[in-house]
């Protein structure tokens, strides 16, 4: 059933849980996410990222997993990934979207909080993600670490208040992509935001985050837990165990349950990470 990014989210922080956010390329992920969260009963997020919605046919895929949200048996809300497009936001927004993330965190400080400002103006009743500092992509952690900014507390608490954001992702350390070696999260900083502000925090990048950190993430106070990565890595894995076999016949109907059995597995992990019961 489809439910607003903020109810969703303040669900999980009162269970002192965080929810999954999972990039859903296609139906077929989205069908993978949405059977392991209903078969745990947890609320999940299905994420669209900026690339798959901007190229022509993008307008879409997030109709599609809107659709799936709506039909499935816990709740689940469709967001927006990282994007600093206005247009590609208000295209979303009037598609019906729950949520989207303005991040500006590549921007000066006056242009994020203008472009957050901005769209929260619009967005109405769908959510507002935000990010200040910047979590780098790659596979160095150190130099991303170094060349990415981490969040300011002190800034964080008067972004928060200027822009009127639902959500925030923080910067500690953590990045996209794969991790060459085990980050040093920056606990004493991802302590001294959540005590400072008082919306629900996002960690990104959790793919590769000995499930320690995540935890620990958790009960120093993130309410949601993106992961990308190891989807598609489970995604491409799959496709190449099952082709020899199913080419025969062509059979693509039981490639795709396949897919759909084996990204639902690697949610189904990350949900008793996020969850724990
Ligand atoms: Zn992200």
């Amino acid at each position: 059933m489809l439910t607003p990014f903020r109810e969703l989210l303040e669900e999980r922080r009162s269970a002192g849980a965080a929810v999954g956010a999972f990039t859903c390329y296609d139906v077929t992920t989205a069908l993978g996410v949405v059977r392991a969260a209903e078969a745990r009963n947890d609320p999940v997020i299905l994420l669209v990222s900026e690339a798959s919605v901007a190229c022509e046919e993008g307008r879409l895929l997030a109709p599609a997993l809107l659709a799936v949200a709506r039909e499935a048996r816990v709740p689940t809300c469709v967001e927006l990934d990282h994007t600093a497009d206005r247009e590609l936001i208000a295209a979303a927004l009037a598609a019906g979207i729950g949520a989207v993330m303005a991040d500006g965190s590549k921007l000066p400080l006056d242009e994020n909080t203008a472009l957050v400002r901005s769209v929260r103006g619009v967005a109405v009743d769908a959510g507002v993600e935000a990010e200040l500092g910047h979590v780098e992509g790659g596979e160095n952690v150190a130099a991303a670490a170094s060349a990415g900014a981490f969040t300011d507390p002190e800034e964080a608490v008067a972004f928060v208040d200027a822009t009127g954001a639902d959500c925030l992702a923080v910067s500690i350390g953590n990045v996209h992509g794969r991790y060459a070696t085990t980050p040093a999260l920056d606990w004493a900083r991802l302590a001294e935001i959540r005590r400072r502000i008082d919306i629900p925090l996002s960690l990104h990048g959790a793919s590769g985050l000995p499930d320690a950190d995540v935890r620990r993430a958790i009960e120093l106070g993130v309410t949601k837990v993106n992961v990308n990565t190891e989807i598609r890595g489970r995604y491409f894995d799959e496709l190449e165990r099952r082709l020899p076999d199913v080419r025969d016949g062509l059979r693509l109907l039981e490639l795709q349950r396949s897919v759909v059995s084996a990204v639902a597995d690697v949610v189904s992990a990350k949900l008793d990470l996020l969850s724990p019961r």
